[in-house]
């Protein structure tokens, strides 16, 4: 059946240009992180590649990039020599080079992690401090001061387009609270006012793999293919899921995506905060691992790179903790290939990030609990970021928003 513009067709009209919402300022917001997004996958690239690769038209490019110029998020390089030629020259487009920054902040079990980072994710500084007090008061004012002094020594030149939170637990991100950390205790905490009042900064917040899978899909050694479809498992101290496809990380209506802290284990006999016995975060999580290696003497301080040093110089104790870790870890990550049947599976787990045999240990488990076996060649592991998720990922949630609505900072950008 042919559609008329505008006529009446079986009873029903025709929708009208007119009819639909303006899109406005919304659609060059999204113009905008469109092309920022381009130079960041492509960088130095020219302004008529930009609209190949966005599907812009070439004045809407112009129009952009004129925008994100004046706001120091993109620069023009020199052109590289080529043959002469007559017309307009066309001057390459990339990120600048040192500039805009933001700050991330990783709240963990035992300490706090603040860092610098460029429009690339790349570390320009970090600092790590561990907890006095756990109660949020606390937390947020050794927060502060760290940003405050990161800011003093790495930054006092640079532009800071906003300030990204990761922690454990569950964290509404519309809202910017963290609605529940057992295992700091915390519950109904407002991090984002609570920061945004303490740094002038517009604030985000995130689980750990929500915010890393953001950090994957942004500049991640796999971001082409995580774009597609992607799991994203952490194990720290807490233990999340993030699920994302076509390059857009599921929240869920309560924003309680992710939950696997309390997927049943089998043999394991540890106490989890929920009260029960033989969950998952309690049979991995590195507080139990640190106790049992001390108990062991197999480290002589109480945090996971030890644990992984003592193990990458032959300790055999300290092997087989982080092996059985893996192999714990495997049947996690078995099980969501399964479900999600992901373009990639993404594992950020210490051990198998930085040990060959516990990387081994954790691929055999996969493939032979994964009743899609075949699918061990989707698991990738080591992360983008071993040994550097801490610092990474409360970056990546501030960096997601610039790169999702760039114009948007405008007004934190006039204010600095
Ligand atoms: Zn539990």
């Amino acid at each position: 059946m042919a559609i008329y513009a505008g006529r009446m067709i079986d009873g029903r009209r025709t929708t009208r240009r007119g009819d639909l919402p303006s899109p406005g300022a919304r659609r060059s917001r999204d113009s905008a992180g469109a092309v920022l997004r381009a130079v960041l996958d492509h960088g130095p690239i020219a302004r008529s590649s930009v609209a190949r690769a966005t599907g812009l038209s070439p004045a809407s490019v112009s129009g952009v990039v004129g925008s994100l110029l004046e706001r120091g998020l993109v620069r023009e390089v020199p052109e590289a020599a080529g043959p002469p030629g007559i017309g307009r020259p066309h001057v390459p487009l990339d990120l600048p080079g040192g500039g805009p920054a933001v700050i991330g902040v990783h709240i963990a079990v035992p300490r706090i992690t603040v860092s610098l980072l460029d429009l690339r994710g790349r570390i320009v500084a970090q600092s790590t401090e561990p907890h006095g007090r756990t109660d949020p008061a606390s937390v947020i004012a050794a927060v502060a001061a760290l940003i405050a002094a990161l800011r003093r020594r790495h930054a006092s030149r640079r532009r800071i387009l906003g300030l990204g939170v990761a922690t454990g637990g569950w964290v509404d991100s519309p809202n910017g609270t963290i609605v529940e950390h057992p295992a700091l205790g915390w519950r109904d905490v407002p991090i984002a006012a609570e920061l945004a009042a303490v740094t002038g900064l517009p604030v985000r917040a995130d689980t750990n793999s929500r915010a890393l899978l953001r950090g994957e899909l942004l500049f991640g050694d796999v971001a082409v293919r995580a774009r597609e479809s992607a799991v994203h498992l952490f194990v720290g101290n807490v233990v999340d899921v993030a699920f994302a496809t076509g390059g857009a990380v599921h929240q869920g209506p309560r924003s309680a995506s992710g939950a696997v802290a309390h997927l049943p284990v089998e043999g394991c006999r540890e106490a989890c905060s929920c009260g029960r016995v033989g969950c998952l975060q309690a049979a991995v999580s590195e507080r139990v691992l640190i106790r049992r290696a001390l108990a062991d003497r197999l480290i002589d301080r109480p945090e996971i790179p030890a644990l992984v040093e003592a193990a990458a110089a032959g300790s055999a104790g300290a092997v087989a903790l982080l092996r059985e870790r893996a192999r714990l870890v495997g049947r996690a990550a078995a099980l969501l290939l399964d479900l999600f049947d992901p373009e990639v599976l993404i594992v950020a787990e210490a051990g198998a990030n930085q040990l060959p045999g516990s990387l081994a240990m954790l691929r055999a488990e996969i493939a032979a609990r994964s009743s899609a076996g075949a699918g061990v060649d989707r698991v990738v592991c080591p992360s983008s970021f071993p040994g550097a998720v801490l610092a990474v990922a409360g970056g990546s949630v501030a960096l997601d928003q610039v790169y999702a609505s760039p114009l948007d900072l405008q007004a934190h950008l006039k204010a600095s």
